[in-house]
């Protein structure tokens, strides 16, 4: 039997790699430019940073972590996201000797065991970007800005950024036993799950997509109200830097996202092009991450975006294969070694240039040519080398014309690459 993928991971095919490379290039340049440099972590962490740092009582850690047992009996788990990840790095590495603002981006995939449908996987990639060792509201407003200008160079359109507060471990345990007593009371309209939140974690019920729960949140106090004047003040800050920026929000304040390590600012960039897995990304300050991991006292803020809902918002004519410069069609034993010649110093030389390995007959290989898209067609047969020229065809306006074989790659390679 054919063996197929494992459902909720996906092969990303020559024919839409073009777009994943320009989200990435973008990214690169963009973020460089607001002074981030690039970090690459590993794919499987001790299972404990990610308990500890994404929250025991959260979705993720309850029931959407890759976790295994390696052959030393250590518990490990395919990384569920990036954060937790780069905070552990930061710390080991002590990069904070070096400068005690940190800004690090990371691509790469991420892995949850959560029901696949369209845009949401089991595999998916994330574009993550955060900022370790700032606690002033302007870094929160200058990250945001970062995301938004980058989604706008992307070309995305219609895109509506919601922001929260969701306080800090002095002003949310208030808040948490409010809400606690209004869902308490509302406990026979809840799932099984949440019944089990309302001890553990209320605010997760905010995450839950059972629809008795989320009428039984219609009224529900809103965190927003329980801040205390810090939280306040931070998040009054960050609107009026966000609008200095020139960025337009609406404040959605019953968005919690889906980690317990949040605290003050949230935000989130949905798009209602997307259907009903919306969000773009989505991010936030976490002001405790590092301490619940064992590491010092360091504020962090950063964001997530996920690739495949940010690749299938870019329009279709946006076509990014690279194209083939040329195709080198050769007729005849002699013909084929000069052709193979050519294309080995081509290849050198950096053109993108293909050819008949077969040696098969000049339409067929003319019929190849037409497929790949080469923009221009070198023809060499018995007749062209007695000549001392080969033909040259250029398959958008059908002009010819002949180059002399001797110092063809030089002509070549200026000709096709203009
Ligand atoms: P999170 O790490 O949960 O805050 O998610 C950040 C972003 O990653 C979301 O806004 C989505 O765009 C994307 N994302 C999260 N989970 C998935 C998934 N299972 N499949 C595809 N994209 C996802």
């Amino acid at each position: 039997m054919e063996i197929k993928a494992i459902r909720g991971f996906n092969d990303i095919l020559p024919d839409e790699i073009g777009k994943w490379q320009f989200v990435e290039k973008l990214a690169r340049q963009i973020f460089e430019g607001f002074g981030f440099s690039e970090i690459r972590i590993p794919v499987v962490e001790r299972t404990e940073l990610f308990a500890r740092g994404i929250g025991e009582a959260t979705d993720i850690v309850e029931k959407e972590m890759y976790t295994f047992t390696d052959r030393s009996g250590n518990s490990l788990t395919l990384r569920p996201e990036a954060t937790a990840s780069m905070a552990r790095a930061y710390l080991e590495h002590q990069l904070y000797t070096f400068d005690q603002v940190a800004k690090l981006y990371f691509i790469g995939p991420m892995f949850r065991y959560e029901r696949p449908q369209k845009g949401r996987y089991r595999q998916f990639y994330q574009i993550d970007a955060e900022v370790f060792g700032v606690e002033n509201p302007s870094v929160d407003a200058e990250v945001i800005t970062m995301l938004m200008h980058f989604l706008k160079e992307v070309g995305l359109e219609n895109l509506e950024l919601q922001i929260n507060s969701l306080g800090c471990r002095n002003c949310r345990p208030q808040y948490r036993g409010a809400l606690k007593d209004y869902l308490e009371k509302r406990s026979f309209q809840l799932c099984e799950d949440c019944q089990r939140r309302l001890s553990t974690n209320p605010l997760r019920v905010f995450d839950c997509k059972v629809e008795t729960c989320r009428e039984a949140l219609g009224e529900a106090p809103k965190v927003i109200r329980y801040l205390c004047p810090e939280c306040q003040d931070h998040f009054k800050k960050v609107k009026k830097f966000l609008s200095m920026a020139g960025l337009q929000f609406i404040l959605n304040p019953a968005m919690v996202r889906g980690l317990d390590y949040y605290t003050r600012t949230a935000f989130e960039v949905v798009s209602y092009q997307l259907g009903s897995q919306n969000a773009v990304t989505g991010g936030g300050r976490y002001d405790n991450l590092f301490q619940e991991i064992g590491g010092l006292d360091i504020p962090g803020i950063g964001f997530a975006i996920g690739m495949e809902r940010l690749v299938s918002l870019i329009p279709k004519e946006k076509g990014f294969r690279p194209s083939l410069s040329l195709f080198i069609a050769a007729l005849g034993e002699r013909a084929y070694q000069e052709a193979y010649q050519l294309v080995h110093q081509l290849h050198l030389q950096g053109v993108r240039v293909e050819w008949d390995y077969e040696g098969r007959s000049l339409k067929s290989q003319m019929r190849r040519a037409d497929k790949l898209k080469a923009r221009y067609v070198l023809i060499i047969g018995e007749n062209e080398l007695t000549s001392g020229k080969a033909l040259l065809r250029n398959m958008e306006d059908k002009s010819q014309e002949e180059l002399p074989l001797d110092n063809l790659v030089t002509l070549l390679k200026k000709k096709v690459q203009d």
